[in-house]
């Protein structure tokens, strides 16, 4: 088989034992990779209704195929396992040399049970697979446990690690690599609870190419059209160009979802921040366009990334607009290795609290969480990330478990859609998007939608509720689910001309496969109905795919969307929609039909292939 080596590797991590497991072609053409293999493997090998923090809970590491291909943007691997945060699908995306590097091991993949006796480090050298104890690490970041697991196994070898805060089992805690992190979903914490801290990868494989010249010039093609307009804006500025539009447009979620609009959003955007501070691009291994860029918080400081998501949750929704604290409040989250949209969400809970009076000092021990006080920020992130008195034990459980154990109607007031914290975008004002949140398999995500290229490219009315927009979530959703599975970054989708069959052609180049657009689609529905099944397993189903309770009740406040909402009427109308394009059924459930003819006959044919190439 070309681009996949046909098998991955079950580990348990409690004896060491090693169990290669078949990927055949069929599966591999089915799921394609990234977010949807992952997804499929942790449908098969997770029992049902593990508690997430259980050994028994397998962290899923799915490779791509589109990886060490010359192919930009594509250097990517997805984390899985169920989420300690929403107790559903937990799953993230990985970038840079790691990625590159587990491609090279020979595995498609890995899948961790078990857990470590101490605190150890799992390396995968090719067919050399060992646990290693390195409880020396503890407590340490994971830049420096990157660097120590290098240091101590040699040349070669990429490591991706938890901070502190995933030792803990922070439930939004990420895993990290080189300053990047699969952040959403608290998949650290999980590897915190299997005692380990890091995974080393290293290999010298390549997985064969079907048409190496074909693939070559498709790879110079696209390299070219990375450079485009289409992202002039990732390049120039990265994401943090969209603070001061959102700003513009009434969709910059400000004091806990209270605010459409910032007074402050000038002071933070990333025009600002490369006029008034040295500035420092850089991007993924394997990506021409590099999109991230680091900003130097105050003399002496290591330079930070400041994507938009983190300036928006650490900063308008906590009401602050000191750039200083902001980067210094991100380089903490790198440190402890945190997610900063669940930390923002989850500060801007307490804060909202704080103003409510429904959080009380005992709880407080002096930190005086109140909207634009950066300070109190600095200071409640080291203690949430230890998990330190009531203060961090309380917030390091997430906005809807910290609600639940405070109570006094604070969940009204916890932004997430089933426990994971909304992104940085008003869905009062954007109502495609709205229903994409309500319905994403990991709660409330953006990524994993992109409905809102519905509402700003203007195909749809984003301030009214004119149409269900059922059939537009669901597209959205399931072109986002081939772009996280080939993976080629969400930063190129309007680089293509025809997106399915141009991505179509970059897969038959690489496998032989004679595979079209109208395959890739459906391999995109497919994915995300895998995703549906293993959350349904779980237990979920209509009831889960809401919005929080401020957004079906109040209305925007200000800005050019103000007196825009979206009633419970308005949602069921939406879900109803969305299902029906789906072919669920009305609780949104997956039919046993549909589940066995997804699971048990998943593919179209076996492509041509060869033996798996070395
Ligand atoms: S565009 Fe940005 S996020 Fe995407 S691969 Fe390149 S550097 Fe990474």
């Amino acid at each position: 088989m070309y681009a996949y080596y046909g098998r991955y590797l079950l580990i348990d991590l409690s004896s060491g034992r090693c169990e290669p497991q078949p990927l055949p072609a069929a599966e591999a053409r089915a799921y394609l990779g990234g977010a949807g293999l992952a997804a499929r493997w942790l449908y098969r090998h997770a029992p049902a209704g593990v508690e997430p923090f259980a050994p028994e809970n397998p962290l899923v590491l799915a490779g791509c195929p589109l990886v060490d291909t010359g192919l930009t943007t594509t250097a990517k691997a997805a984390f899985a396992a169920r989420s300690p945060l929403t107790r559903f699908l937990g799953e993230s995306l990985i970038s840079s040399h790691f990625a590159i590097a587990l491609k090279r091991t020979g595995w498609d993949g890995l899948v961790m049970n078990g857990a470590c006796a101490l605190l150890s480090v799992l390396v995968v050298d090719g067919e050399q697979v060992r646990v290693l104890p390195m409880p020396e690490l503890a407590g340490r970041s994971a830049a420096e446990t990157e660097r120590a697991v290098r240091a101590a196994l040699g040349k070669g070898f990429q490591v991706a690690a938890i901070g502190l805060a995933g030792e803990r089992r922070v439930r939004y805690a990420a895993i990290s690599h080189d300053g990047r992190h699969a952040g959403r979903t608290g998949l650290g914490a999980v590897m915190g609870a299997k005692n380990l801290k890091a995974i080393a990868v290293r290999g010298a494989r390549h997985a064969g190419i079907f048409d190496p010249e074909g693939l070559r010039d498709a790879a110079t093609d696209l390299r070219r059209r990375s450079l485009g307009p289409e992202t002039a804006k990732y390049r120039l500025l990265g994401t943090s160009a969209n603070l001061l539009t959102f700003d513009r447009l009434g969709v910059l979620p400000t004091r806990n979802f209270q605010q459409a609009t910032f007074s402050g959003a000038e002071r933070l955007t990333g025009e600002t921040l490369a006029a008034e501070r040295g500035r420092e691009r850089t991007g993924c291994a394997a990506c021409a366009v590099g999109c991230e860029h680091r900003y130097l918080p105050g003399a002496g400081e290591a330079a930070v990334r400041a994507e938009y998501e983190s300036l928006f949750a650490l900063g308008p929704l906590l009401g602050i607009d000191d750039p200083d604290s902001v980067l210094r409040a991100a380089a903490l989250c790198d440190e402890y290795g945190l997610d900063t949209l669940s930390l923002g969400g989850t500060l801007a809970w307490a804060m909202e609290a704080v103003d409510r009076g429904a959080l009380s000092t005992a709880y407080l021990e002096g930190v005086d969480l109140r909207f634009g006080n950066a300070a109190a920020v600095l200071q409640a992130i080291p203690r949430i990330a230890a998990r330190e008195g009531a203060l961090g034990t309380l917030l390091a459980e997430g906005s809807r478990l910290a609600a639940e154990a405070i109570g006094q109607g604070s969940e009204a007031w916890a932004m997430h859609v089933k426990g994971l914290e909304l992104p940085g975008y008003e869905p009062r004002a954007l109502k495609t998007l709205a229903l994409g949140l309500a319905v994403g398999a990991r709660g409330a995500c953006h990524n994993r939608s992109s409905a809102y290229d519905a509402d700003f490219g203007g195909g749809a009315d984003r301030l009214r509720v004119d149409l269900p927009r059922g059939r537009e979530a669901a597209e959205a959703e399931d072109r986002a689910a081939v772009l996280d599975s080939l993976v080629i970054c969400k930063f190129l989708r309007r680089c293509f001309d025809d997106f399915y069959p141009d991505a179509a052609r970059l897969v038959a180049l690489l496998t032989g496969w004679d595979i079209d657009g109208e395959e890739l689609a459906e391999t995109g529905r497919r994915i995300v109905t895998v995703k549906r099944l293993y959350n349904q397993r779980e237990g979920a189903s209509r009831v889960d795919d809401t919005l929080p309770p401020r957004l079906l009740s109040e209305r925007v406040p200000d800005g050019p969307g103000a007196g825009s909402g979206i009633t419970a009427t308005d949602l069921d109308r939406m879900l109803d929609d969305y299902y029906q394009a789906r072919g669920w059924t009305r609780d949104g459930l997956v039919s046993d039909a549909a589940s066995n003819a997804l699971l048990v006959a998943p593919t179209p044919g076996p492509p041509a292939s060869t033996d798996a190439a070395g």
